[in-house]
């Protein structure tokens, strides 16, 4: 007889379950890598009409930690953007559209921003992306935004190029210093006095990443190679029920006093880039508030002086591969009118 059994919370099992002969097999199945979810994306796209531009390679890469189910949802997400915008197919911008809301919470383009507080989000945003072109380990930027989505003001999303496994410390400084570089740009800009709250999420996660740096990775010259456990908390059956001190009130200190020297040395770090490049934080800042998204490659081009091209989306000339078949979508007929323009007919002069 076989018996199969599943869980996701494997450390609050009674060990009885676990002991020699109940068990004999424990396969952990993590979220897919980034291989895994290209090919799960390409089984749910099967029965979406999808753009000749989709590249689920990109998408796929951008999804990090996404379970089967929530590139299912995405793939949905998608599909119904196109529909509500009247699309034959779903392109790129649909999926780049759905992942932002799934990842980060819907758009909210009908927020009342002042023109001071959108100036202030160009600029933080801008300062992340300039500290990221600037350092050398930082993964590329995918695009920076000032439109509102969830509970951010704006962001800069990078895209590594494949699942990180591990992290080398040198990408770690790296992008403590990008996390730096919003609120530096605002006190570079608008002056001590002026900063906002809009950096907490920032400031915590630098914390953690350079907590981590000191008490788990052993990144810390002074503390060296020693795993200093938090105080940890004992879970049995899904509530803390103690908890203990591990470390003593002087290495506690020293620890505190290795995180303010990490995240010191990275803020200065962007400091000095976004001083150096000024010019530049200006230049993105302003495309930030003229075109509100910039993807990488128009940050990059924008740098030089080439502003991004902007066309409306067109239908293309030649139909799709079963024409006729739009987004499947319940209850939305496709509005009459003028519509796309199938075989161009001459234009009389
Ligand atoms: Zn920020």
């Amino acid at each position: 007889m076989i018996i199969i059994a599943a869980t996701n919370r494997p450390d609050v099992l009674d060990p009885a379950l676990l002991r020699p002969g109940r068990f004999d097999r424990q396969v952990v199945i993590p979220n897919p890598d980034v291989k895994g979810r290209e090919k799960i994306l390409k089984v749910h796209i099967r029965n979406v009409p999808v753009a000749r531009d989709v590249d689920l390679g990109v998408i796929a890469r951008g999804t990090p930690g996404f379970s089967g189910a929530d590139l299912a949802n995405l793939v949905n997400e998608a599909a119904l953007l196109a529909a509500r915008r009247n699309k034959r197919v779903v392109t790129q911008t649909e999926f780049e559209d759905a992942k932002d809301k799934v990842m980060m919470g819907a758009e909210r383009r009908s927020m009342a921003m002042s023109e001071d507080e959108k100036k202030l989000t160009a600029y933080h945003e801008a300062g992340h992306a300039v500290v990221a072109l600037h350092e050398p380990q930082s993964d590329p930027i995918h695009k920076a935004t000032i439109v509102p989505r969830g509970r951010a003001l704006g962001m800069v999303m990078r895209l590594p190029d494949g699942d990180r496994l591990s992290l080398k410390r040198d990408k770690l400084h790296a992008d403590l210093a990008v996390a730096m570089g919003g609120r530096v740009a605002e006190e570079v800009i608008f002056g001590d006095d002026k900063v906002t709250t809009g950096a907490q999420s920032d400031i915590e996660q630098a914390t953690r990443m350079a907590r981590a740096m000191v008490t788990r990775f052993g990144m810390s010259d002074d503390l060296g190679p020693i795993a200093y456990a938090e105080n940890q908390e004992e879970v049995f059956l899904g509530h803390s029920v103690s908890r203990t001190q591990n470390i003593s009130e002087a290495t506690a200190q020293k620890i505190d006093s290795e995180i303010h020297r990490i995240i010191d040395e990275c803020y200065s770090r962007a400091r000095q880039i976004l001083t150096d490049h000024a010019e530049d934080l200006n230049t993105l800042a302003r495309g930030l508030l003229e075109y509100e998204t910039l993807t990488g490659d128009e940050i990059i081009a924008l740098l030089k002086g080439i502003p991004p091209v902007r066309t409306p989306y067109e239908e293309p000339a030649t139909p799709p591969r079963d024409a006729g078949t739009s987004v499947p979508v319940a209850g939305k007929p496709r509005p009459s009118g003028p519509g796309p323009i199938i075989t161009p007919e001459p234009q009389p002069r």
